[in-house]
């Protein structure tokens, strides 16, 4: 509390733009390293239509990749594009030896088979790491690749030596690329979970047992300060485009703000940290085949 009585913002910064960029530097260096060694990492990335969202993310990957010293091909299909002419063309990707990981930005236009044609990426050079293969290993403790905002949440921890071992996680939402493998990442480095999504009762009480806070629901400024117990880490994965054009996260940070401890804000909080960690999969990948 203020002299005036009034609360004032306690909460640190996580800053994922800072994190990101040392995540690039040292990738960039270690590209240098393996190109050496004659390895280039190269990634593919596929895009169905104009969505122009979408249009936005390939051009910054791509972007990266090549700030990065990875080699780096766009796919940009047409709208109409049959669902086994982009299966051929994953075919021919996954035998493509300069091409170590390939994404397909989602969404896909709805004739098109989402669940299909990411099972058809080959799991080694899966490096979104939604394939169930990947999954499944996340899911049993085993090496392969991770999704890359979980992995960016877990790193933006891990840069703040803020402790997970021991502490109470609470997820809000449960997608297959958010809410269920950050959990499962956090479970694995010892920390207690509690998931929460549309039918969860008392959403209110099971957050306030949060010392780690992730929302990942998609709703704008759904987790207010009332909702935060005093001193936790909150992560705000949500990207939500208000009417008025600007983004918002999942988290009213200016209430939670005066409660939490460690706060990332919306933007320049978790999404530097999804490209951050696409370049790492693509180098990891390439590691991976080359030995
Ligand atoms: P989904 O829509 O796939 O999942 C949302 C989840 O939140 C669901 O499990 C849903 O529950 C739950 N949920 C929605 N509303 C509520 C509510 N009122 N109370 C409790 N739970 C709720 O979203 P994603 O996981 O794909 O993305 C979540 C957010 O993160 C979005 O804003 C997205 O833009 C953003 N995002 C950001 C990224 C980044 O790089 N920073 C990357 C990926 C996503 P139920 O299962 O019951 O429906």
């Amino acid at each position: 509390m203020s002299d005036e009585g009034e609360e004032i913002m306690t909460a640190k910064i996580i800053d994922g733009r800072l994190v990101a960029k040392s995540i690039r530097e040292e990738l960039k260096g270690e590209v240098e390293n393996l190109k050496k060694e004659g390895i280039e990492p190269g990634i593919a990335v596929v895009l169905v239509g104009e969505n122009p969202a979408s249009m936005v993310y390939v051009k910054n990957k791509g972007e990266a990749c090549r700030s990065t010293g990875i080699y780096s091909e766009e796919h940009r299909l047409p709208e109409d594009t049959s669902e086994s002419a982009l299966l051929d063309l994953i075919e021919r990707l996954n035998r493509d030896r300069r091409i170590h990981g390939i994404l397909v930005q989602l969404p896909l236009p709805s004739h098109i088979n989402k669940d299909k044609v990411l099972k058809a990426i080959s799991p080694d050079k899966d490096v979104d790491g939604f394939h169930e293969i990947n999954m499944g290993r996340l899911f049993t403790g085993q090496e392969g690749l991770v999704p890359c905002t979980p992995f960016g949440i877990i790193k933006l921890l891990e840069y703040y030596n803020i402790p997970v071992d021991g502490k109470f996680a609470v997820i809000v939402g449960r997608s297959n690329i958010v809410g269920k493998p950050v959990a499962m990442m956090l479970l694995q480095r010892n920390a207690t979970i509690a998931m929460c999504h549309t039918r969860t009762a008392n959403m209110k009480e099971i957050c306030l047992m949060g010392d780690i806070l992730i929302a990942a629901a998609g709703r704008p400024g759904m987790i207010t300060g009332e909702m935060i117990k005093e001193g936790a880490v909150v992560i705000d994965v949500g990207i939500n485009r208000l009417d008025n054009g600007k983004l918002a996260g999942d988290v009213d940070f200016e209430s939670v703000s005066k409660r939490a401890a460690w706060i990332t804000p919306v933007p320049g909080g978790v999404g530097p940290m999804t490209i951050a960690m696409l370049l790492y999969n693509t180098v990891k990948a390439a590691k991976l085949r080359n030995g």
